[in-house]
C-alpha cells in the first residue's frame, strides 16, 4: 500500500487484505491492472474497489443467498401443502362413503351402537380434517403471496425507487457483464454520462416535487429512446448513465444527440392546470470502452467530456478522449 501511495484507511486495509489473500481473482486482476498501467489509486479508485469487492459483494451475496434460500423453502412447503391438501380431500370423500354404507348395512343393535360411536368419532375426525384442509388452503395462498412479494422485492432492489431505471449498484454489476461481452466479441461499447442543466435553479423555482417529476420524465425519455440491450441507470442526484453495448463511438454520439434534442424539445406542462414550466436541457459526455479498463477510468473520461459540455455552454454532447 505504501509503495502505491494508498492512504492507510480501514477501507483500504480491507481491500488490500483481500488482495493479499488472493481468493478473489477479479479483485487481484483489477488491482494489478492499476499497478501495471501505472494508474493512481485515487480516492475514486479506492472506494470503487472497496464497494465492489468488500462491501457490495458481501451484502449483495448475503441478500441474494437469503432470497434464493427463502424462495426454495417456500416452494418446498408449497409442494408439501399441495400434496397434503389433496390427500385430505380424498380421505374426506372416502369417510363420507363409509359412513353411508355403515348406517345401511348393519342390523344388530350392539354392532349398530359400536358403529354409531365409531361413526361419531370418525365424523369429528372428518371435521378436524376439514378445518385442517381449510387452513392449508389459506396457508397455500399466503405462501404464494409471500413468494410473489419476495420476487418483487428482489426486482425492486435493482431499481432506483424514484425513476424506476436501474440503480447504481445494478449498473456496476451489469457493466462487468457487458465489459466481459465486449472483450469476448471484440465489439465496441460506449458510455453516456448525462447531467441535467441548472437543475438546482429548477428546484428552487418550482419546488422539489416538480424536480422529481422532471427526473422521472428524463428517465422515461431515456428508456423510450434506448431499446434492446442498452442499459439506463441513475448514477446519482440528477445524473444518469447509459451503457450502449455493441455500439461504435459514432453511433453513441448519434444516440446522445437524439437524447439531448428530444429532452430539449419537450415542453414541461402540467396536464390538470395547464401550467407551463418551460423546458429543461441536459449535457452529455460520451466515452468509448477500452478493452481491459475498469469502470472508474471509463466513467472518468465520460465525466470529463460531460464537464466540457457544461463548460462550452451546456445543452450539448461532447466526445471524450479515445
Ligand atoms: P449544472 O448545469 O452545472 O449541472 O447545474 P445544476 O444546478 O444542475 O448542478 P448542481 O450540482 O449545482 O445541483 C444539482 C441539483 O440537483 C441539486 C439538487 O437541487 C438537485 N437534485 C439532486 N437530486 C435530486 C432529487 O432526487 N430530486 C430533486 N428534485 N432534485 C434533485
Ligand atoms: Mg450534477
Ligand atoms: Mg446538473
Amino acid at each position: 500500500m505504501e509503495q502505491n501511495s494508498v492512504p492507510p484507511t480501514p477501507e483500504n486495509y480491507a481491500v488490500w487484505f483481500h488482495y493479499t489473500q488472493a481468493k478473489n481473482q477479479d479483485l487481484v486482476h483489477e488491482v494489478n491492472h492499476v499497478i501495471s498501467n501505472k494508474l493512481k489509486f485515487t480516492n475514486e479508485v479506492c472506494s470503487y474497489l472497496y464497494n465492489k469487492f468488500v462491501v457490495v459483494n458481501r451484502n449483495q451475496k448475503v441478500l441474494d443467498d437469503a432470497s434464493l434460500a427463502a424462495q426454495k423453502v417456500l416452494l418446498e412447503v408449497l409442494r408439501v401443502v399441495n400434496d397434503f391438501s389433496g390427500e385430505t380431500e380424498h380421505y374426506n370423500k372416502d369417510v363420507d362413503q363409509y359412513l353411508d354404507r355403515i348406517s345401511h348395512d348393519f342390523e344388530d343393535e350392539n354392532v349398530k351402537k359400536i358403529f354409531g360411536e365409531l361413526v361419531s368419532a370418525t365424523a369429528s375426525l372428518r371435521k378436524s380434517g376439514e378445518t385442517i384442509q381449510k387452513k392449508l388452503v389459506e396457508s397455500k395462498e399466503e405462501i404464494n403471496s409471500l413468494r410473489k412479494n419476495l420476487q418483487q422485492v428482489t426486482i425492486e432492489a435493482q431499481r432506483d425507487f424514484l425513476t424506476g431505471v436501474f440503480n447504481r449498484k445494478t449498473f456496476e454489476k451489469v457493466f462487468d457483464e457487458l465489459a466481459m461481452h465486449a472483450k469476448e466479441t471484440h465489439k465496441d461499447m460506449c458510455l453516456l454520462m448525462l447531467d441535467i442543466d441548472h437543475f438546482k435553479r429548477f428546484n428552487d423555482k418550482f419546488g422539489h416535487l416538480l424536480g422529481d417529476e422532471v427526473l422521472k420524465i428524463v428517465a422515461r425519455t431515456l428508456t423510450d429512446i434506448l431499446k434492446g440491450r442498452d442499459i439506463v441507470a441513475r448514477f446519482g442526484g440528477e445524473e444518469f448513465v447509459v451503457i450502449l453495448p455493441d455500439t461504435p463511438i459514432e453511433g453513441a454520439m448519434k444516440v446522445a444527440e437524439a437524447v439531448r434534442m428530444t429532452i430539449a424539445d419537450k415542453e414541461l406542462k402540467r396536464k390538470d392546470t395547464g401550467d407551463n414550466y418551460g423546458s429543461i436541457t441536459v449535457s452529455i459526455g460520451v466515452a468509448r470502452f477500452r478493452q481491459n479498463e475498469t469502470l472508474p477510468t471509463l466513467v472518468k473520461r465520460a465525466d470529463d467530456a460531460l464537464y466540457q459540455s457544461k463548460h462550452m455552454g451546456r445543452n450539448r454532447v461532447t466526445r471524450g478522449a479515445d
